[in-house]
Formats: structure tokens, C-alpha cells, sequence
């Protein structure tokens, strides 16, 4: 793959869709197992939902048209139907059976006139309105006929979902496997939390910050911990990563792939599979090492991330948030975005997708958006406190106060 050039995030997003492949594999999972698993088979109902034409209220069951003429008309009640228990029989011309939310419609009604409609004498009821063929009456099959999709493969689960699942009778479902996503840290500055920090050395939070994303994301995570800046020991944990033990899908590292970095992590990764070093066009996040490593015979995503802790949290949301959903499976669904009015200016030169942590409130009727004070690409902190990143587009020139800008809410976004 090719030299350093600088990319922009939408030709970068395209480059890494095009070289990114599904998974193979899949599971029978238990209903409820499934929440946020990728569909991976069509699931189709096999009975209609509801199985039978149904009240939508508590009332009277009757047939609209041969209530009667008189009004009031006086029917006579001949029964009950409560859900799970049907009325048996038939109802003719100026009869009803009192019937309660979710029973079957007894033979021969169509309508349900609501108790509150009605004056009960004896076993007798009377009704002022002339009721509607089909009023309050739920038809079988009006959620779902057999035979309908009910849910698509690639769909990532929600809880109505698995309520839907529920409605059709699946006690399981067919999935696609969790990704097996390694992941490390490379510098010789890191410590673990626990370890003790000497002269200049400093935590890795980015590995904690990547686990969490990728939790959210639905992969199985291997941690692999920190990794010196040294070419045997990278080359080493990409071994690791590929090889039985770990088996990874995609490796997501961070650390060590911008320019001023030590070349031998290009070296390696180049030796070992096909990586390309991209200078993108994005701020925060510069450097990104993209490609595949080979070490075990089949190719491994590789995600080299910027080592600066935001930095790695935007480019996982811009660009490997949608790899790793394509590699299980899942249908693109369109990253959420608000359009909010920014309380204040922010400079932005045009030529680079600049991202701004931020807070959004509602006031009213309209979002408004506010920068967390510093910005910084290593003060994570403004990313703990912010709700929402700022999108501003690759053209777009400076934000002046009360100018519309849209932004990804974190929630939902992973
Ligand atoms: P690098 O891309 O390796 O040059 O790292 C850029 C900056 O991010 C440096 O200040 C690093 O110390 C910092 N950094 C790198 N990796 C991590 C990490 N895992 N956790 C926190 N900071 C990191
Ligand atoms: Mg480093």
C-alpha cells in the first residue's frame, strides 16, 4: 500500500469501507442474549401477529351493522370473552358479549362499543351512537402477516426488537459471532494503572478508553496490554494477535504511527502484512495506520491509532466505529446528529474535518452547543465532560456565535 499522503476524512472512510470485509461465523443465541447482536439470517414470522382479530378496548362485542336501527338500541348480553378466554358461540342480530382489552372477537362482531358508551340495565345494554363496522378492533395479522420479514439479517438488536423476536414465538435467534478485537498500546512511556510511575512516564488511558468503545460496540475484546516502542516486541504482540491463541479479527493499537515515531513501526507492520501510514485531514488525529496483517496466513484488520487519548476516541468514531460494524455484519445505519446553534465562535481553517468536545442543551425548541474549555488533544478530561462531539465539515470556514453546526451525540453513538 502506498506512501504517507493526507487524506481526507471522507476518502479515508471510503478507502478503509472498501478493504473491509465481513466476518463469517454465527450462533444460536437465546432470546435473551441477543440485545445489540447482528441478525444474521432474515427472521420471518411463521403466524400472524396478533393470531386473531381482537379488542382494542373493554366494552361490547357486536356487529355493527345488525345492532339495531332504534336509539338508543338495547342489545342483550350473552356472554363474556376475556383475553385468553373466548366467548364460544355465535352472536346474531341485537345480541353482544361484554369483552375485555386483547380477547378474540367472538364469531359474528366486528365492532366493540367501549363501557363507558353504554348504560347497562339487568342483562341488557343500551348504546346512544350508531358504532362503526371495525371500531376498536385490532385485525389479526396487523403487526405482522406470516410470511413478513419481521426483522432483517444485518440488524443490530434493540429492545423492541427482542420484544418483536417475542411476538412471533423465537425463543432463539441466529447471530453473527462477536469480533475478536485485540488490543495494545505501544510507547515506553506507558504504565499500567497499579504500576508505579517513574521518572516520565505517564498511564495508559487510551486502552481503557478503547475497551469501553469496543464493548459498546458488541466485539470481544483481548487486552494485550502495553507493548514497548522496540521492532521484536511489536512485531511479537501482531504475532500474538493473529496467531490460534488470540485469533483476533481486527487489531486496534494506538501509539507510535505519526511521523515523528521511530520508523521501525512501519517496518514491521510492513513486513508483516499491507499497511498504509495516512496523514488525514482531521484535527483532532492526524497520523493512522490502516491494512491487514498477514502473520497467520489470513489477513487481521489492522487499526493504528494517533496516540493522543482524544485523538484515538475521534478517529474510533469516525472511522472504525463503521469498519467494525460492516465486519459484524450490521446493516450502516447513519451516525445520529443534532442540528444545534453554537453559543460561541470557533475558529476553523477550511481543508481539514475539525471535531470539538462539546456540551449540547435543549433550550426550547433548539439545541445549542458550547465547546468544553480546553481543547487540547491530550486533555481527556473535556471529552469526560462533554455530551456531544462539534462536526466541522472539511470546506467549512470559521463558526461565528449563533451559527448552526451538527453534532454527534455520544449517546448512541457507540
Ligand atoms: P505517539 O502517537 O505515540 O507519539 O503519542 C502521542 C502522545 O500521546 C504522547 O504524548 C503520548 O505520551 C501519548 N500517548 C500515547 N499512547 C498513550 C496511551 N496509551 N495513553 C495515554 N497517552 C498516550
Ligand atoms: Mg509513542
Amino acid at each position: 500500500m502506498g506512501e504517507e499522503r493526507s487524506l481526507t476524512l471522507a476518502e479515508a472512510r471510503r478507502l478503509i469501507d472498501l478493504d473491509t470485509r465481513a466476518i463469517e461465523g454465527r450462533q444460536r443465541v437465546a432470546l435473551k442474549d441477543a440485545l445489540d447482536r447482528v441478525l444474521a439470517e432474515d427472521l420471518i414470522a411463521r403466524c400472524p401477529v396478533p393470531a386473531h382479530d381482537n379488542a382494542a378496548m373493554d366494552g361490547y362485542a357486536l356487529h355493527a351493522r345488525t345492532s339495531g336501527e332504534e336509539s338508543p338500541r338495547s342489545l342483550r348480553v350473552i356472554g363474556t370473552a376475556r383475553a385468553g378466554h373466548p366467548f364460544v358461540g355465535s352472536v346474531a342480530t341485537g345480541e353482544c358479549v361484554r369483552i375485555m382489552t386483547g380477547a378474540v372477537m367472538p364469531d359474528g362482531c366486528d365492532a366493540v362499543v367501549p363501557q363507558e358508551n353504554v348504560a347497562v340495565e339487568g342483562d341488557r345494554v343500551a348504546i346512544d351512537a350508531a358504532p362503526r363496522p371495525g371500531q376498536h378492533r385490532r385485525l389479526a395479522g396487523e403487526d405482522l402477516r406470516a410470511g413478513d420479514v419481521v426483522l432483517g439479517r444485518g440488524r443490530r438488536i434493540t429492545p423492541a426488537d427482542l420484544g418483536l423476536a417475542a411476538s412471533v414465538g423465537e425463543a432463539m435467534l441466529d447471530v453473527v459471532r462477536r469480533p475478536r478485537v485485540a488490543v495494545f498500546s505501544t510507547g515506553n512511556e506507558l504504565r499500567d494503572v497499579g504500576q508505579a510511575l517513574d521518572a516520565g512516564t505517564i498511564r495508559d488511558s487510551n486502552r481503557y478508553t478503547l475497551i469501553g468503545m469496543l464493548l459498546r460496540l458488541g466485539a470481544e475484546v483481548i487486552d494485550l496490554g502495553i507493548v514497548r516502542d522496540d521492532p521484536a516486541a511489536l512485531e511479537a504482540a501482531l504475532i500474538h494477535a493473529c496467531g490460534a491463541t488470540v485469533a483476533a479479527d481486527a487489531i486496534v493499537t494506538s501509539g507510535g504511527v505519526s511521523a515523528g515515531d521511530a520508523d521501525h513501526t512501519r517496518d514491521v507492520m510492513r513486513r508483516l502484512g499491507s499497511v498504509a501510514f495516512w496523514k488525514l485531514a482531521i484535527k483532532p488525529g492526524r497520523p493512522l495506520a490502516f491494512g491487514h496483517i498477514a502473520a497467520a496466513g489470513r489477513p487481521v484488520a489492522l487499526f493504528g491509532l494517533p496516540g493522543n487519548p482524544v485523538a484515538v476516541m475521534v478517529v474510533f468514531y469516525a472511522l472504525v466505529r463503521d469498519a467494525l460494524l460492516k465486519s459484524m455484519g450490521a446493516r450502516p445505519e447513519p451516525l445520529p446528529s443534532l442540528v444545534a446553534q453554537c453559543d460561541i465562535a470557533i475558529p476553523k481553517v477550511p481543508g481539514r474535518t475539525e471535531f470539538v468536545r462539546a456540551v449540547a442543551t435543549r433550550r426550547g425548541e433548539t439545541w445549542h452547543v458550547r465547546p468544553t474549555g480546553a481543547q487540547g488533544s491530550g486533555i481527556l478530561r473535556s471529552m469526560s465532560e462533554a455530551n456531544c462531539l462539534i462536526v466541522l465539515e472539511h470546506e467549512r470556514g470559521p463558526v461565528e456565535a449563533g451559527g448552526i453546526v451538527a453534532a454527534w451525540p455520544f449517546h448512541g453513538l457507540v
